[in-house]
């Protein structure tokens, strides 16, 4: 049983999901409903060829203990109707906790995919998500060494750490040539390959703080000056600049876009600005200089590698980070495996192996 709910997991859930098929195994999906609308979730279904949810349980918006509340609610008698062998949950997110939390009161085995990450800051929701999430796990399915090293050093026992690779890194490889072949979203807003600016931004940290906020609009803008802007806007984003009364003049704002728009939208970008974690790696993936609007990132391996450079808003100067970082590129690596973590995942999977 997968548990997802927002627009990450239907992203990262997809190669496992095709190869949880090919692998024979019985896969059900239960959307939590955290995400909901068209651009924020139907589309990854429809684009990325997940299998549609067997149980869409509809919980969104709410704080965070009333909607990890229902979630709970919803999901414990599901859970106990449906039996899995195995629950598996994605990244960060309330419906991460929620999904592991009730599985692992009913004694299911939990499987947790992109285990072991860490920010170091507690004040973040994802953080707080995964250090549960991660404790609560049977099967810790890791992205990288570093994340491997961080359970171990939680205590975490090796038997239950499988390190997988990254199921991004899977998909940005699976979907890259599709993308170039039904992508028209460079052409749709009149962008040059390699002449622009692709940011995105959602990060409560950044969207609630007004302070915060402010930095990251004024560094945009001012880079926006200088070069197109795009910036595809978080529905949280759109809401929190109205909220302050900040407007974006030169920075083109436009409504979220779908997997294969944002892969065009990375491959052929100039840099890319963002709060995002799996946005940070597909600059990567795509060979692209990334500027975090963050103060910490979990991705820290780029940043020894010299791909990625953290400009903490209103600590840092944004646009001339941006404007440092233009042209440059770093080292080479191989930090997220070879592209075949959910073949690796699935493999973890069976034969059953329970912990508890
Ligand atoms: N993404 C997308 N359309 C957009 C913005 C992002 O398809 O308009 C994809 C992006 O390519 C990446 C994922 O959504 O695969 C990242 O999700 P998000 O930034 O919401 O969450 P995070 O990675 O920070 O948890």
């Amino acid at each position: 049983m997968t548990i997802v709910g927002a627009r990450p997991q239907f992203i990262k859930a997809a190669p496992v999901s095709r190869a949880l098929a090919a692998g024979g195994m019985r896969e059900q999906i239960v959307h939590t409903g955290q995400h909901f609308d068209v651009g924020m979730s139907d589309v990854f279904f429809d684009e990325l060829g997940i299998p549609a949810p067997a149980h869409h349980l509809g919980v969104s918006g709410g704080g965070h203990g009333a909607m990890t509340g229902a979630m709970l609610q919803a999901l414990e008698p599901l859970m106990e109707r449906e039996a899995p062998d195995w629950v598996l949950v994605y990244g960060d997110t309330n419906s991460t906790l929620a999904g592991a939390l009730a599985a692992s009161k009913l004694h299911i085995p939990v499987a947790h995919v992109e285990a072991g990450l860490r920010s170091f800051n507690r004040r973040m929701p994802e953080e707080q998500n995964r250090i549960v999430t991660d404790h609560l796990s049977d099967l810790l399915l890791t992205p990288t060494d570093g994340a491997t090293q961080r359970l171990r050093e939680e205590g975490i026992p090796d038997a239950r750490i499988v390190q997988v690779g990254d199921v991004m890194f899977d998909a940005a490889l699976y979907y890259a040539d599709r993308a170039a072949e039904r992508s028209a979203v460079l052409a749709q807003h009149g962008l040059q390959a390699g002449a622009y600016i692709l940011a995105t931004v959602h990060r409560a940290d950044n969207t609630d703080d007004p302070e915060r906020l402010r930095a990251i609009v004024d560094g945009l803008e001012a880079v926006a000056a200088e070069h197109p802007v795009i910036l595809p806007l978080h529905p949280r984003t759109r809401a929190a600049l109205g909220r302050h009364g900040f407007a974006l003049a030169r920075v083109r704002a436009i409504d979220p876009v779908g997997y294969l728009d944002m892969v065009a939208l990375e491959r052929h970008a100039a840099l890319i600005a963002t709060d995002s974690g799996g946005v940070q790696k597909e600059a990567y993936f795509h060979g692209v200089p990334c500027v975090t609007l963050r103060d910490e990132t979990e991705w820290t391996e780029l940043v020894d590698l010299g791909w990625n450079r953290l400009a903490p808003p209103t600590r840092a100067d944004i646009a001339s980070e941006i404007r440092h970082a233009l042209g440059t590129t770093g080292r080479g690596g191989r930090p997220y495996g070879d592209g075949n973590a959910a073949g690796r995942i699935v493999a973890a999977l069976a034969p059953r192996q329970a912990y508890q």
